[in-house]
């Protein structure tokens, strides 16, 4: 094993690199540029809600494996909530339908074939073209191998793409779509409890994960920004930082955990995704109703899904690009107008809103399309002694939570590998 392993980004690539490194004994330091570990999965004191919120609403599912694993590691799997079985609601904001969609537990779906468990105004036949996705060729777009258009693609597959990829779906890769599939519907119910942090993203998934690294001897070294990687022929030889620089060893290691458009700009010729999607998040302050369920799916409206927490009613909007240059204070009004009518809670408080926040990610995701899922690299580099990790390398899943523990894991065993 190498000796010291220089881990670039701590976010939950990078964290689950280190996590499996200084498991095995390694000695591992992680350089975070910002103030805070979680990258783009983390939470913060928000001065305007008056209490801590997530940058976005996170959901997983029973199926992320790597996730689930990364949880029990850092002994915070029970920090996750969810149905005991997969369950989803939905309300479709335009005529004001309600239903359930109950999927079972095993691989076969049984839950197609009886009507109070599928989409309603769907048959079993309906769902047969969906299989094609599975083997669809490689470098087509969701809408070039099934018709994106019917009540199950609007009430189903629709809104299940558009969450999993961050993509208008029928411009999204067949293949990241296919995985998806493969990994949750396809799996069975067992694999599609949805599971959220009701506590936070930060005390379930970033927090408990520094405690353990720093109980390995891990240093975390904060507002620490890589500014270039110097090159030998054959291995990288200088991390610099600007104002400090570490000269690596000859068995030094170093594995690049940062967003694409930081590792194209440290990396000569590696090619990256370069498009991106925007999610955006409303969050409000106010008790839910009691009866209103953890996570509920919207249809025809500006809202996709909406989350209650304790104290908090929070909004998640994905491929939200249309929404990130408009004012802000409009778009809290018109998404507070659709929390309303969907919690049965009063459009017009006596102050207005309740406090709000919106958080815009630009770049949340890379944009999940044929063409920029073929500019994933996968973490080998032309030097053997880097090795790249991130939602947007090649993990064959789209950008998530579980593709990113993935890569980071992968990059760890090559890591661990060289001699
Ligand atoms: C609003 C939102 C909602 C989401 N919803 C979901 C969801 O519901 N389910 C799901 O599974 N996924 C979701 N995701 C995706 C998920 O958050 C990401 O896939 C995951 O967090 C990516 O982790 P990462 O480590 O690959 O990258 P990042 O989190 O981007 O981590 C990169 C880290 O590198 C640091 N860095 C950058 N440059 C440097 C440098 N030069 N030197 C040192 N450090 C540097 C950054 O500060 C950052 O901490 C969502 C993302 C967003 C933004």
């Amino acid at each position: 094993m190498t000796a010291t392993v220089h881990i670039i980004g701590a976010g939950l690539a990078g964290l689950s690199a280190a996590l499996k490194l200084s498991g095995r004994g390694a000695r591992v330091i992680v350089h975070e540029a910002t103030a805070f570990a979680g990258g783009r999965c983390r939470s913060y004191h928000d001065a305007a809600v008056g209490m801590r919120i997530d940058n976005g609403n996170h959901l997983l599912l029973s199926g992320n494996h790597a996730a689930l694993d990364y949880l029990r590691d850092i002994g915070a799997a029970d920090r996750l909530v969810g149905p005991p079985s997969a369950e989803f609601r939905f309300v479709d904001l335009a005529g004001g339908e309600r239903w359930t969609l109950r999927f079972n537990d095993g691989r076969l779906p049984f839950w197609v074939f009886d009507r109070r468990r599928r989409v309603p105004g769907t048959r079993a036949l309906d769902y047969v073209p969906l299989a094609r996705l599975l083997w669809a060729p490689p470098g087509k777009a969701v809408g070039e191998v099934i018709a994106c258009e019917g009540v199950l693609y609007r009430r189903l597959v629709e809104p299940l793409l558009l969450a999993a990829l961050n993509i208008d779906p029928p411009q999204g890769s067949a293949r990241l779509a296919a995985a998806v599939i493969r990994e949750t519907l396809a799996a069975g119910g067992r694999a599609c409890r949805p599971l959220i942090a009701r506590d936070g993203l930060g005390s379930t998934l970033i927090e408990p994960a520094l405690l353990d690294l720093q109980q390995h001897g891990v240093a975390v070294r904060m507002q620490h920004q890589l500014r270039a990687l110097h090159f030998g022929t054959e291995r990288v030889e200088t991390l610099d930082f600007g104002s400090d620089s570490i000269a690596l060893g000859a068995d030094d290691a170093v594995i690049l955990a940062v967003p694409p458009y930081v590792a194209a700009s440290l990396v000569r010729g590696l090619e990256v995704p370069t498009e991106f999607r925007a999610i955006v998040n409303a969050h409000f302050r106010i008790e839910p109703p009691p009866a209103q369920p953890p996570i509920l799916g919207v249809l025809n409206g500006t809202v996709q899904w909406l989350f209650a927490f304790p104290g908090r009613l929070s909004v998640t909007v994905s491929a939200g690009d249309r929404l990130v240059d408009g004012p802000r204070e409009q778009l809290a009004k018109t998404i507070w107008d659709e929390v309303a009518r969907l919690t049965g809670l009063p459009a017009a408080l006596p102050g207005g809103l309740p406090p709000w926040q919106i958080v815009r990610e630009r770049r949340a995701t890379f944009a999940a399309t044929p063409a920029q899922d073929a500019r994933r690299p996968g973490p080998a580099t032309a030097w053997r002694n880097l090795v790249i990790a991130g939602d947007w390398t090649d993990t064959g899943l789209p950008a998530t939570i579980e593709g990113a523990i993935r890569s980071g894991n992968r990059a760890a065993a090559i890591v661990a590998k060289q001699p």
